[in-house]
């Protein structure tokens, strides 16, 4: 399909560990590899805003930073417009990171305090020979402000990085990676640093920038009331994999997997006058290592619903909810439990 800007095909991301010193002695002793990014397959089309949600150690992250080329697949492939990208020449990779830009979680870590503005902004430009002057290139800054409504352009191009709010800092991000028409942003938990207040208001620039420009984005969160507002399909993934992934109101109205389930509950109630905080998972225990995957469905350790079949038999992959439905889950057992946080009644 021609309108596929990101394919990833059975995506891994093994790490070596060290070797503790009983390990060293013992040379005999295996070293488990780390599996951060345990065969994932997603595609993202142009347009859209793709959410990958979990907790920590889900493997969200790792993802990103695969598809951003800053760390090399163990196995599996990524294709970009069609291109196989997953081992790219230097050269190529300069290309690539023009079409491909990360938003950070943290702006001001990306700026450089003794730079303005319009010379934080003008790096890249000058890294990607685009503009052939300071003028054009001043030009395209000023714009890039304008897209994402930092105006007047001129007033904040002269400012210093510390004589910006939290939101101004991450629309500058934003402004930045715009310069270089990118086709996909990587955005990993954008607006987590930002004030509550601001938060909104932040996506909701990020969405209009994406509408205006056409863009795509693979948005990385743990926070599953952002995603639903933000983006268009959503993707949990818990221990490297995915466990299910589809319309991001399908998912959130009807999820099928417990985990799924669990993370829908932990998302506070709005309170007016109340600051909400991200309640604890309905589930018992912590992710496991990811060095030691359960056997089974990885998930059956914390799974209320989890029976001897879930422990013994191969892991449950990805199927359709119904024929031709575009709503996947990976749990055996779905649709005959009484979902987590409601009654039988409710169901
Ligand atoms: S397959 Fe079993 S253990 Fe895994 S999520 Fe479903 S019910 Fe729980």
């Amino acid at each position: 399909m021609n309108d596929i800007v990101l394919s990833v095909r059975n995506l891994k991301k093994y790490f070596r560990p060290h070797r503790n010193l009983v390990q060293t002695v013992l040379k005999n002793t295996p070293v488990r590899p780390i599996k951060a990014v345990d065969d994932i397959s997603f595609d993202i089309t142009k347009g859209e805003i793709f959410a990958l949600i979990g907790e920590s150690g889900s493997g969200k992250t790792t993802t990103g930073k695969l598809i951003m080329k800053l760390l090399d697949p163990t196995g599996g492939s990524i294709f970009f417009n069609g291109q196989d990208v997953t081992h790219l020449s230097k050269k190529a990779l300069a290309e690539y990171r023009k079409r491909v830009q990360m938003i950070f979680q943290d702006p001001y870590a990306s700026m450089n305090p003794r730079f303005r503005i319009r010379d934080v902004m003008e790096e890249p430009l000058i890294i990607h020979k685009v503009g052939s002057h300071r003028k054009e290139r001043h030009a395209l800054i000023a714009k890039a402000l304008q897209e994402v409504k930092l105006t007047p352009p001129e007033e904040f191009m002269n400012r210093w990085p510390h004589m910006l709010s939290g939101g101004q800092r991450q629309r500058v991000a934003t402004a930045r990676t715009l310069l270089l028409q990118p086709l996909l942003l990587v955005a990993d938990e954008p607006v987590s640093m930002i004030d509550l207040s601001t938060r909104a208001e932040i996506l909701h620039m990020m969405k209009e920038v994406q509408q205006d420009l056409g863009l795509s984005y693979l948005y990385i969160t743990h926070d599953l009331s952002t995603a639903r507002y933000f983006a268009d399909r959503i993707a949990v993934m818990y221990l490297g994999r995915i466990v299910e992934v589809g319309p991001a109101d399908e998912i959130i109205d009807n999820p099928q997997h417990p985990y799924t389930q669990a993370l829908i509950q932990a998302v506070p109630e709005p309170i007016p006058g109340r600051v909400s905080t991200i309640k604890e998972l309905p589930i018992s225990g912590e992710i496991p290592n990811p060095s030691n995957i359960p056997e089974g469905c990885r998930f059956h350790p914390r799974c209320p619903y989890a029976t001897e079949e879930c422990k013994n038999q191969e892991e449950p992959v990805l199927v359709p909810l119904s024929t031709n439905s575009n709503h996947f889950h990976a749990c055996r057992r779905a649709g005959q439990f009484t979902p987590i946080g409601k009654t039988s009644t409710q169901v």
